[in-house]
Order: C-alpha cells, then structure tokens, then sequence
C-alpha cells in the first residue's frame, strides 16, 4: 500500500456546512486556508491506494466538493456558478454535488399545514438537484454532516475518482 494526499477544495454558499464538512472529516487534522480569490476551504487528508506513489507536485486542487444546503435555496442556485469559479481557477478536476444538512427534512417543528409545503419545497429541490448532477455529469450526494451520513463516501468517491485517472 502506497499513501497519496489528495487536496479537496470545498466551495459553496455561506453557511453551507463546508467548515463543518472539512472538520468532520479530518477530525481536527484540517487547515483554513483562505484563499481570496474564490473564499474556499482547503484540506488535506491521506488516502491509503494500492497504486502507485504519485507526486503531489501540483498545489491546487484536485478535486471539488459543490456544496449547497437543504434549506437555502440561493445555495443551489450557486451550485453552476462555483463549479465555474473552480474550473476557471483550476482546470478540470474531479467534482461532486453535496446536498448538506438532509437532517433538517425531519426537523420542521411547524404547522402541519406548513410541513406539507417545506417537504414539498424540498422534494422539488431534491429533484431539481439530481437533474443538475445529470447535467454536468456529476455524482450527488445528499449528507448531513451533523448525523455524519454520508461524509465519508463523498471524499472516498472523489479519491478513487482522481486514482482512476
Ligand atoms: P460554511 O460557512 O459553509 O463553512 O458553514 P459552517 O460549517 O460554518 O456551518 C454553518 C452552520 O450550519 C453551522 O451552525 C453548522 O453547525 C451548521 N451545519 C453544518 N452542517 C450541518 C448539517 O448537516 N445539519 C445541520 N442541521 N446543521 C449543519
């Protein structure tokens, strides 16, 4: 087994859940980095492959988490517009779309009159967020980072992903 570091940039919309999502995975071995132009999170975080040892001679990103919340729609609506960023930044790397905070659709202590809308509101947005993901050919993934679901699969997916290439 060889190690290789692979460096994820995670962008999206304010309040997102992208610290949250970087903390959460590197279980405090994470670094802020700012970068001013685009006002990204950066981490590193060792993946263990059975390929060969690659140079990580390159210093930016090599792969991309698109990430929008449950409960923002403007998040979504964000989702094209940094994949752009991204792309105009660094080329074409590997990328996923995040659906974040999925532990809020239970979560509406409303009237019931008012669930049947959010849940509505969500199952549209839901959709609309698959369609996108087929439209840029991207895999999506729905997480919460706070219950832990699916955080893992999402930068597992984007490490075999760039090892494939
Ligand atoms: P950032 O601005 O994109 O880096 O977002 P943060 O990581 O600072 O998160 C914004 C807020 O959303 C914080 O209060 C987090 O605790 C919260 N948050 C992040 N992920 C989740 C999630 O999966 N579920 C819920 N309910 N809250 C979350």
């Amino acid at each position: 087994e060889f190690e290789t570091a692979i460096k994820v940039v995670v962008v999206g919309n304010g309040a997102v859940g992208k610290s949250s999502m970087i903390q959460r995975y590197c279980k405090g071995i994470f670094t802020k980095d700012y970068k001013k132009t685009i006002g990204v999170d950066f981490l590193e975080r060792q993946i263990d492959s059975p390929g060969p040892k690659r140079n990580n001679v390159q210093q930016s990103a090599q792969a991309c988490v698109l990430a929008f919340s449950t409960v923002d729609r403007e998040s979504f609506e964000a989702v094209e517009s940094w994949k752009k960023k991204v792309e105009d930044e660094v080329g074409e790397i590997g990328m996923v779309i995040v659906q974040n905070k999925i532990d809020l659709i239970d979560d509406a202590v409303v009237e019931p009159s008012l669930i049947i809308l959010i849940c509505l509101e969500i199952n549209i947005l839901q959709k609309e967020a698959e369609n996108l993901a087929k439209r840029l050919r991207l895999r999506f993934y729905r997480t919460s980072v706070k219950d832990n679901l699916n955080v893992e699969e999402v930068f597992r997916y984007l490490s075999e992903k760039y090892l494939e290439q």
